[in-house]
């Protein structure tokens, strides 16, 4: 399969020996890919084109946020009108307004603020809740990604020859360089679903916590739920602690559902970090908080700045997305497509009896090459990640397009997707399938 991968794609490996003055030879680290990265032409709808003309139905939706599909008339229409009217003045556009009062009524929190990347949102969200309380220590989760600011870089992804620590008190295993461990003591691990850890943590500092930033559901650890009760119980806890609870919602926040998984648990939280899909394709980011956190901002008490924030194309952008493009009728398409697909991989799991789950939420969801339910990161640690690795291959090499991270990713499905795309998604791991158990 790898040789059929790199059969298929001269033009991108024609393009990485030219890319010398491009660091690693790509935009991202996570953009350089064994064997090597796929260099895209265009998309629309929900295909997409590599510069070698090879077309794929697009499960990889840019890491989650082509949730519209590409080049929807309703962001293209926007986007083109903005940008003949200009695209950046650093002051506020009228789009912004309507972008606010969506999100609101979405996730019952009054007041909000943009950004541009994930990170960012992530980032006010630890600074906001230390401001707010007077306090330092973050409490995160074992194999949370948060974004790569030095508060959250801690126990993303670490290996099981790290030194990890028991599962229910985790140590800290840095994720980065470049990052202080001053700063990264000031970070507390805790495992998935578990109430009790975060209640002694929080007992044995008291006065300290300043918050939790918690996936609602994790992704970036395939897709893992949260038990009955956790969110509510975190929730209850921290508060009981004089300490704030932060959803990241930067992944689930549109694609699970029209209000993220906060409408879904209907347990909402002090903050709401969202990104990626929200922009319609243009990076945009938001961060939504009570009354109580967010005048912080209004009075100057916490500086939420930055040069693009709220910027004229990302507001276009937004407000296309959440008032045109995510419609009632559009969640309707995305259930029938998460049923289908999972009918479908399910069926294929059933006829070879093999020990695999299908994880869905929304638009998002994977396969678990593991025989048994996932609750937290140690369990998702076991996982031989040359699964992932292999299912990626052969859906690429078969015209569907993932994540190359196999092991942790989700695939998404955009409103635009059909049963076709479905379809063939189904057929690609049917063949992997059959290669295993042959
Ligand atoms: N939070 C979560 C849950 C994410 O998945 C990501 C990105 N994968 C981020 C934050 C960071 O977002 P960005 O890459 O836009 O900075």
């Amino acid at each position: 399969e790898t040789e059929a991968f790199v059969a298929r794609q001269p033009t991108s490996r024609a393009f990485r020996d030219r890319a010398t003055h491009l660091a690693g030879g790509a935009t991202s680290n996570w953009q350089i890919a064994d064997p090597q990265p796929v260099w895209i032409s265009h998309g629309r709808g929900s295909r997409i084109w590599d510069v070698d003309g090879c077309e794929y139905s697009d499960f990889h939706g840019g890491y989650g946020v082509a949730l519209a599909g590409h080049a929807h008339p309703a962001i293209v229409a926007a986007v083109t009108e903005r940008v003949g009217r200009g695209t950046h003045f650093a002051q506020p556009t009228e789009d912004a307004i309507a972008v606010a009062d969506n999100l609101a009524e979405r996730f019952g929190l009054p007041l909000w603020r943009f950004g541009n990347s994930g990170t960012e949102a992530t980032m006010d969200a630890v600074h906001l809740m230390r401001a707010a309380t007077g306090r330092s220590r973050i409490l995160k989760v074992e194999g949370g990604y948060h974004g790569h600011h030095d508060s959250v870089e801690v126990s993303v992804l670490p290996e099981a020859d790290d030194d990890i620590g028991p599962r229910e008190r985790p140590h800290n295993v840095l994720d980065n360089s470049g990052i202080p461990t001053e700063i990264t003591d000031l970070v507390t691990v805790v495992p998935f679903n578990d109430l009790e850890v975060v209640a002694q943590v929080l007992d044995e500092h008291p006065g300290e916590v300043a918050g939790m930033i918690v996936e609602p559901v994790m992704m970036n650890a395939g897709i893992i739920h949260p038990l009955p009760g956790y969110l509510a119980g975190l929730k209850e806890l921290l508060h009981r602690h004089g300490a704030l609870l932060a959803f990241d919602e930067v992944k689930t926040g549109m694609t699970v559902g029209p209000s993220g998984v906060t409408g879904i648990q209907g347990v909402t939280p002090d903050l709401v970090c969202l990104a990626k899909a929200i922009g319609g394709g243009v990076s945009t980011a938001a961060i939504g908080g009570t009354d109580e956190v967010m005048s912080l901002i209004a009075d100057g008490g916490y500086e939420q700045v930055g040069t693009f924030n709220g910027n004229p194309l990302a507001m276009a952008a937004a407000r296309a997305m959440l008032t045109e493009v995510l419609t009632p009728a559009a969640y309707t398409h995305l259930e029938h497509l998460r049923t289908r697909m999972e009918t479908g991989l399910q069926g294929v799991i059933d006829e070879h009896a093999l020990p695999w789950r299908v994880i869905t939420a929304g638009a998002k969801g994977c396969v678990s090459f593991l025989p048994d339910e996932v609750h937290d990161f140690r369990d998702f640690l076991t996982l031989d990640g040359r699964y992932g690795h292999a299912h990626w291959l052969v859906q690429h090499n078969r015209g569907a397009f993932l994540p190359p991270w196999g092991k942790v990713e989700q695939w998404l499905m955009s409103v635009q997707h059909t049963d076709e795309d479905v379809d063939r998604f189904v057929a690609n791991f049917a063949h992997l399938a059959e290669r295993l158990t042959r």
